[in-house]
């Protein structure tokens, strides 16, 4: 275990730590890097009251020197990393904005919603051509023939798109059709579909389960990193609890940990997060304001037609004026748009 001093940290405040980790039955090494101190804790780290040490002046954070995800953590990896999609960077200085209905319904429709969130702001297109539903009778997706309508409509826009991948014999067309996979909150345990999107280089947008923690989401980066694909971007959309004015409980303090805890870039999806139009826009600046490298929205020409989630969607209007209201919050915490 070694517990890290904040930048600013006194000598007093680094010789108080080390004296309260022998107090605990630890033995304390002090080591100065970059600009930062560190202390590691020898001995028997488990007797160790990790809440009195992090609420010690001075102390930044306490890493854990058996992060079981060894890829996707901090620990052998400082540096932030950057997904790049063309001309799209995830992770860097500049905010990334992925917008778009819930499914691809037709190429009128896909058009349409990508031609009005482009001129809306949005750096990246959004859109299910394989829907995981929860009822089998409910709208499936249009399948293969909604990844050939994905393929024309990001020829047409120049916006890259996203879409989601439920089954691994697809990787091969998805590959050619779409820009980024996603893998849904239902699928962020299939290990096999973990492993097949890990064996491509095309950046994977990994959704955290809907009752998966943060230790469970890393280990499913983990997988796809451990295949050699190191271009996935941790996406938070809500967990379940017992709330049930809302689809599902945004946990924001996710995008801070997740940062602190992994070097991949954190996007936020207020849409499922919150299952209400009404909150998406007050949860996406809350997601920025908390550190968040972009947003997943869901957007459709025309919500109340929507074969799938119209009533978390927004319409282009409304999209527009959220990212209008995004810039002042980006501004704030350092972020371009
Ligand atoms: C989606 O993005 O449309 C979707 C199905 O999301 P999730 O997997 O987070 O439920
Ligand atoms: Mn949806």
């Amino acid at each position: 275990v070694r517990i890290v001093m904040r930048p600013t940290a006194t000598v007093r405040e680094i010789a108080r730590v080390a004296a309260t980790i022998e107090t605990m039955g630890c033995q304390a090494h002090i080591a100065r890097e970059d600009k930062r101190t560190t202390i590691g804790a020898a001995g028997s780290p488990q007797q160790l009251d990790r809440d009195h040490l992090l609420a010690l002046p001075g102390v930044q954070e306490i890493l854990d020197t058996r992060m079981p995800f060894k890829l996707a953590g901090r620990e052998f990896h400082a540096q932030p990393t950057t997904v790049r999609v063309g001309d799209l960077s995830i992770g860097g200085d500049a905010l990334a904005v992925f917008a778009g209905p819930c499914a691809v319904e037709s190429e009128d429709q896909m058009l349409a919603t990508a031609q009005a969130v482009k001129s809306g702001g949005a750096h990246a297109l959004r859109g299910g051509a394989f829907k995981p539903r929860t009822s089998p009778y409910s709208f499936q997706g249009l399948g293969r023939e909604g990844l050939q309508i994905l393929d024309r409509v990001r020829r047409a826009t120049g916006l890259p798109v996203a879409s989601e991948i439920t089954h691994p014999e697809d990787v091969s067309a998805m590959v050619e059709t779409v820009d980024i996979l996603q893998i849904g909150a239902r699928n962020m345990q299939n290990y096999a579909l973990l492993q097949a999107v890990g064996r491509v280089q095309t950046p994977v947008l990994l959704k955290r389960g809907m009752m998966s923690t943060l230790e469970e989401l890393l280990m499913s980066a983990e997988y796809i990193l451990a295949q050699g694909n190191s271009q996935v971007i941790l996406c938070e959309r809500g967990i379940r609890t017992f709330e049930t004015y809302t689809r599902n409980t945004l946990d924001i303090s996710a995008v801070p940990l997740l940062k602190q805890l992994s070097h991949l870039p954190v996007i936020v999806d207020p849409s499922h997060g919150t299952g209400r139009r009404e909150l998406v826009e007050p949860i996406a600046l809350a997601a920025v304001a908390a550190g968040a490298d972009g947003l997943l929205i869901e957007v459709h020409v025309d919500p109340d037609s929507a074969l799938s989630d119209g009533h978390q969607s927004l319409t282009p209007a409304r999209f527009e004026a959220l990212m209008e209201r995004l810039r002042p919050v980006a501004d704030v915490v350092g972020r371009t748009m």
